[in-house]
């Protein structure tokens, strides 16, 4: 469903010389993989944000190597031709859509794990790896990476460091920008920079590592990561509790939090939800329940049954029912991969658009008021879920489908500008990890305020003067 009143800012005409630049990437870079064909071009138009203006690529290149990339870069500023980064295309805010007449530099040919060094924990990867084949290599080897954004098993961890991804650990762990040591990047001008490496601490300078990760192929292009490892936790031990009320399973979630416990999953569904992911899955959830909140400790087994007690307090304090236990890792497994295909079931009640908002966790009752008021304000069913133990959550607004584009676009856009309004209203943000990419950009100045916004632009004016990368995202 298009989203009309989103501004559009697609070139009337593609900038910049594009027959010039596919002439000079066929001399220069002979051996480079370039789609070109319009049905191959057209795949590259969308990410998951079908919702949004989007434009067709010139070409799409599929580079090997960090010189191809940089050589490609090169030629595309000596040609303005603009650049987008994409990984797996399952962004959420269309940062690796398509621009009209740009260059897509799709990552995915890039999917080799370099290394994995068990001295130091880190692994070495190239950015097309998908983050599940690097949790399962590092798992060979008896260790752990982190991050798990929902769709882990096809996203990639280029994408993951372009939008400082989340997902069901990062309570416990953390997001991705804290999950890398170093990275190898190709600046606007072709230069390739390597920054950070293997070691824990380093305080050497500006920190350029957090400034790029999360920058939403803006400011660089990521061509190869390092990344934290940690020894292989156990098992999770999971509970999950169901509520009479939102409001109750809110109170339980800052429960949790001021018994000062950290499990490694804190999620939350609501009852559309619970209903949706039950109707695909079958997974016995009391499909009655206001609210569910699914709690998982990866101690060690005393530890876990302590922590999970700690977390069951909470939960009955707040007026749960009595909460319950996965009886083994099987059960375990279907509770958590029900949880991370909570979007999908959502898609299958009617047009869906997740959104993404975060506020400080003790406040995550009131967003919960909050969602529930505007979808019955703007009457748009709303099915919530999310990290509720990062105070993040995606509230899923679910359209008819046969309801006329134009209406429904309205309808949603009245309700998501409230739903962002009223996140920053509770000290929040208008993104905890989808990314403001070309779907909120009209927000960042209303969060971080002109000034903060102006340094963004210093920044993005000296790293990349021509304006080449992923033009129009983030800043507008
Ligand atoms: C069902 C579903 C569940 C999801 N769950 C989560 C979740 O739990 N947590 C979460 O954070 N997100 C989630 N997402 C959103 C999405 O999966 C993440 O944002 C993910 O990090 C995107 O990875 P990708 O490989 O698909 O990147 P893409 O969508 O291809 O790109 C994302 C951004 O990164 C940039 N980029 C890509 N590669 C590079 C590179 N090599 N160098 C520089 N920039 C680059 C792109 O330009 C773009 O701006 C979910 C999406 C879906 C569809």
């Amino acid at each position: 469903m298009p989203d009309r009143t989103e501004p559009d800012t697609r070139p009337t005409s593609p900038r910049g010389d594009g027959p010039g630049l596919l002439r000079a990437i066929a001399a220069r870079l002979p051996g480079l993989r370039l789609l070109s064909d319009p049905l191959d071009r057209e795949s590259y138009r969308r990410d998951e944000t079908a919702y949004l203006p989007t434009g067709l690529p010139l070409a799409v290149a599929l580079p090997q190597t960090t010189a191809e990339v940089a050589e490609v870069v090169r030629l595309c500023r000596e040609f303005d031709v603009p650049i987008v980064a994409r990984g797996a295309g399952t962004g959420l805010s269309g940062g690796a859509a398509g621009i009209e007449g740009a260059l897509t530099v799709a990552f995915t040919r890039m999917d080799r794990v370099l290394e994995i060094d068990r001295e130091n924990l880190v692994a070495v990867t190239q950015p097309g790896v998908v983050n599940a084949d690097l949790k399962r290599a590092v798992a060979a080897e008896g260790l752990f990476y982190a991050p798990d954004p929902a769709s882990y098993e096809t996203c990639t961890i280029g994408g993951n460091l372009g939008t400082n991804a989340g997902g069901l650990c990062c309570v416990k762990y953390g997001v991705t920008r804290d999950a890398v040591l170093g990275l190898e990047v190709v600046l606007a001008d072709g230069q390739v920079l390597r920054l950070g490496g293997r070691t824990v601490k380093d305080v050497a300078g500006y920190g350029l590592i957090p400034l790029l990760v999360g920058s939403q192929g803006t400011l660089c292009l990521v061509t190869e990561a390092t990344l934290r490892l940690r020894a292989s936790p156990p098992p999770p031990a999971t509970l999950i509790a169901f509520f009479p009320t939102l409001d109750a399973a809110g109170e339980a979630v800052a429960g949790i939090v001021r018994a000062g416990i950290t499990p490694v999953t804190l999620e939350l569904m609501d009852r559309v939800t619970i209903r949706a992911v039950d109707e695909a899955h079958r997974l016995g959830l009391d499909r009655d329940a206001a609210a569910m909140l699914l709690v998982e400790s990866d101690l060690s087994a005393q530890a876990a049954a302590a922590e999970l007690d700690a977390a069951e307090g909470a939960c009955r304090a707040a007026g749960s029912g009595l909460p319950v236990r996965a009886r083994d890792a099987t059960e375990a497994e279907w509770l958590r991969q029900g949880r991370r295909l909570a979007f999908r079931a959502l898609e299958a009640q009617g047009v869906a658009r997740m959104e993404d908002v975060g506020v400080p966790r003790s406040r995550v009752p009131e967003l919960l008021r909050a969602i529930e008021g505007i979808a019955a304000r703007h009457e748009i069913p709303v099915g919530t879920f999310g990290h509720a133990g990062d105070g993040n959550l995606h509230p899923t607004f679910i359209l008819g489908r046969d309801e006329p584009d134009e209406r429904a676009a309205a309808r949603l856009d009245a309700a998501r500008h409230e739903l962002y309004a009223a996140a920053l209203a509770l000290g929040g943000t208008v993104t905890g990890e989808h990314g403001i990419g070309a779907a909120k950009r009209e927000w960042l100045a209303r969060q971080h305020g002109e000034p903060t916004v102006a340094v963004m632009r210093a920044i993005k004016a000296a790293l990349d003067p021509a304006d080449i990368l992923n033009p129009g995202r983030v800043l507008g």
